[in-house]
């Protein structure tokens, strides 16, 4: 009975980390942050470490910005929480690009994962084009992705979200991508630090659409897993909790803050 029941527990573990239950809570600090702010994620490990009753079900990534990246990479190596970057130069390797950061010089770090496409950057000119050389090199350096997508007001206004969604993925993806490493964060700009919100029926429609799309396109066995990023705080997590789509969600504002963030996962678990 006893042995039945460690194979039982294996099996759901197995079954957590390949893919079917485990949630994402990714912070994205943008620009904040000075060394003694690890104690944000100090604090956030610890209530990880606490949480027997759920922590198997999720994992919690925090992007600090690239100052910070080599130390808090060796901090958390061996904890719950994983370290990310936020963002690096579409070129690999070291190259006359006068304060940009490689995927290959981020990826020695011992940073295991990256946001790329975010709409910050592309709003200051990043392109599809561009981002398609930064996924390529991530990869190619082993990081796993990030990789933001979301349409604008009017793009929304005029129904056009899913088109923009679907070309965005379109225009960065390759079908020999390893996806086990790539995780897609739906984030449309109009939610993004406004207060605003999908309801839950709009967004449980769009995140089905993207997974559709990629099964279509891209990979029909894998079990493609998409975040849903804007305005989540511990109230508008309740919202989406019952969207058994979504995979997770990237936390910015309330990143910042331990109590706020870990007050989302609390909200979510209750
Ligand atoms: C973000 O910038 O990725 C984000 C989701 O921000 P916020 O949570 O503040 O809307």
């Amino acid at each position: 009975m006893k042995f039945r029941l460690i194979i039982l527990k294996n099996l759901y573990i197995k079954c957590l980390i390949n893919g079917k239950v485990m949630k994402f809570f990714i912070g994205n600090w943008k620009m904040f942050g000075i060394p003694s702010s690890i104690k944000i994620i100090e604090r956030i490990n610890n209530f990880v470490q606490k949480d027997k009753k759920n922590s198997k079900k999720y994992k919690v990534i925090i992007s600090p910005p690239h100052t910070l990246l080599e130390s808090f990479s060796k901090n958390f190596r061996n904890k719950k929480i994983s370290i990310c970057a936020q963002n690096c130069f579409h070129k690999d390797n070291f190259g006359a690009h006068t304060g940009s950061v490689s995927p290959f010089m981020i990826s020695r770090l011992g940073t295991k994962y990256i946001i790329i496409g975010h709409s910050e950057n592309r709003s200051a000119g990043e392109n599809d084009k561009i981002i398609e050389e930064k996924v390529f090199s991530a990869l190619k350096n082993k990081l796993n992705i990030i990789f933001c997508i979301g349409e604008n007001k009017t793009e929304k206004k005029r129904k056009r979200t899913l088109n923009v969604l679907h070309n965005q993925i379109k225009k960065v993806l390759k079908k020999n991508y390893d996806f086990k490493k790539i995780l897609i964060a739906y984030e449309p700009i109009w939610s993004i630090g406004s207060g605003k919100l999908p309801s839950d029926k709009e967004l449980s429609k769009i995140i089905f659409s993207i997974k559709k799309f990629l099964k279509i396109n891209f990979n029909k066995r894998h079990n493609f897993k998409v975040l849903y990023g804007g305005s989540v705080d511990s109230k508008s997590v309740q919202l989406f909790k019952q969207i058994k789509e979504l995979d997770g969600f990237l936390i910015g504002g309330a990143s910042k803050s331990s109590k706020k963030f870990i007050d989302i996962i609390k909200n979510f678990y209750k």
